[in-house]
């Protein structure tokens, strides 16, 4: 039995003003056959769980092509056909393959296509046939399409957020494709939605009205009959037709179970949407409550979340930091202007630069910092543990630590990475226990890193492309109605 893996991973923001374009993708991952394995087996991501659940099957892998880049801006027209041809070459040069494990994020949009995850199954669906296997692993931040569902044989989402069941959902798509193509299980599925967003802070698995939810999602994946269960909370920062929270439930042939199960959990995310909305402490506020706090206080920095899309370079959080004076801080600015500059004048020299906030003029303006220039690094680090992400093998570019006269640490990358591994600071000797505050560019994600050393996490509501609540941006494409920014009554009477 021959088992194809394809990876192609991006959540496209189009509220951002970068577009992402195929050169990130090289920068971040781009792997090919053998090296998508040597990249991917060990690391605590589906693709790493794909692999590992096939050889558990002792079933023969045949690693196609698996690309991953930072999110941001929509893909350019141009870059999303090389990586499509490249993925649909890659599956014609097989001679044969019974089935697919595919991991994709769900929210990918190119300036063509709304749903550009939804066109690359397509596209596939076009060069394998409908009668090959297809298991599709999505991030819970994919807006979810009926035609994904059409398209596929089963659909599977991480379960945790911060994401670190990622590896353990990989092996459960292996073993899933390899009990379909052994004819043990013939999966159907069915897909709800509950006509609403859930903030994203609220989104945390950890504890409150979310993790009810998710117990009963896990709950309902050990029904009989039920093969998987899923809730994707959805992505706000796509003005899409798709956008929004989707159920998808697999049952074993039984249609009419994975529709009922869909529908009770839809029912259960519905009556429990007010506490799944939030409303973020302002700058004035978190900032007041982090000074009363003994120890180190982490700044979720909401505007301004790599992970969802920002530029990684909005100075709004630390210029209010520096402004009041109010203890020692560290930062991590994309900057690759001023890293160069940096990496000219050398390490041990005192410098007088301006960074940040170059992107566009939505995230602050570029603050001048006057220190020492103390590490310059290659950037590349390991990430071992289970991190949001998944990520084992980490590249932010050429960086550099400065350390200011005041004693505030602030590290430039040349490359956006999204804060989910401590090592992106560690790896630049910062001991992060010695901060004040640590200005984090992301709100709920970065947990899992930056939980064990602070003491206190606290979101705050910073304004910019990834601002927290779907209030602040206006949409054009969106569904209607959609819960909280209209009334819904009934989801079952929308879908009516
Ligand atoms: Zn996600």
């Amino acid at each position: 039995m021959r088992i194809g893996i394809i990876g192609w991973l991006h959540e496209s923001n189009t509220f951002s003003k970068k577009p992402t374009t195929v050169d990130d993708f090289y920068a971040s991952c781009y792997k090919k056959g053998d090296a998508l394995i040597s990249e991917w087996e060990n690391a605590h991501h589906e693709l790493g769980g794909f692999i590992e659940g096939c050889r558990e099957c002792d079933v023969e892998i045949v690693p196609l092509l698996a690309a991953a880049a930072t999110p941001g801006g929509p893909l350019t027209n141009e870059s999303y056909n090389i990586i499509l041809k490249d993925i649909l070459d890659s599956i014609k040069g097989q001679t044969r393959i019974d089935g697919y494990l595919i991991a994709l994020h769900g929210a990918m949009v190119s300036e063509e296509y709304e749903s550009a995850d939804t066109q690359t199954l397509e596209s596939i669906r076009a060069v394998i046939g409908s009668d090959a296997p297809v298991v599709l692993s999505l991030d819970m931040h994919g807006n979810i399409t009926e035609k994904m569902v059409d398209l596929t044989n089963a659909i599977i989402t991480y379960r945790s957020y911060p994401h670190v069941d990622q590896r353990e959902r990989g092996r459960e798509c292996a073993s899933l494709l390899v009990n379909t193509l052994k004819k043990k299980i013939s999966p159907v599925q069915a897909m709800r939605n509950p006509h609403m967003l859930i903030h994203i802070v609220q989104q945390y698995t950890g504890a409150g009205a979310m993790k009810k939810v998710i117990d009963a999602v896990e709950k309902a994946s050990n029904t009989p009959g039920v093969l998987s269960a899923s809730i994707a909370p959805g992505y706000i920062y796509a003005d899409v037709p798709c956008m929004g929270a989707k159920i998808v439930v697999v049952a074993d042939r039984d249609k009419r179970l994975a529709e009922k199960i869909a529908e009770q959990l839809a029912d259960l995310v519905f009556s429990v949407r007010l506490e799944l909305n939030a409303t973020l402490a302002d700058m004035p506020t978190a900032l007041q409550q982090a000074r009363e706090h003994e120890g180190t206080v982490a700044l979720m920095d909401a505007g301004d979340n790599i992970g969802g899309g920002g530029p990684g370079d909005s100075t709004i959080l630390f210029e209010e930091i520096l402004t009041q004076n109010a203890g020692k801080c560290l930062v991590v600015l994309y900057d690759p202007d001023a890293v160069q500059k940096c990496a000219a004048a050398g390490i041990g020299q005192l410098i007088q630069l301006d960074v940040g906030a170059k992107t566009d003029q939505r995230h602050g303006r570029p603050v001048t910092v006057k220190g020492t220039i103390r590490v310059i690094s290659d950037g590349y680090f390991i990430e071992p543990e289970a991190r949001h992400g998944g990520a084992r093998f980490n590249n932010q570019g050429v960086s550099v630590r400065i350390e200011t006269e005041e004693g505030h640490q602030v590290i430039l990358t040349s490359l956006r990475l999204a804060p989910m591994s401590l090592r992106q600071v560690t790896s630049l000797g910062i001991h992060p226990q010695d901060m004040k505050f640590i200005v984090v560019k992301g709100v709920t994600a970065p947990r899992a890193a930056y939980e064990p050393v602070c003491d206190l996490v606290i979101p705050v509501d910073t304004p910019g492309c990834t601002q927290a609540g779907p209030e602040s941006f206006t949409y054009y494409k969106r569904p209607r109605p959609l819960y909280p920014l209209d009334e819904v009554e009934d989801w079952r009477v929308v879908e009516s």
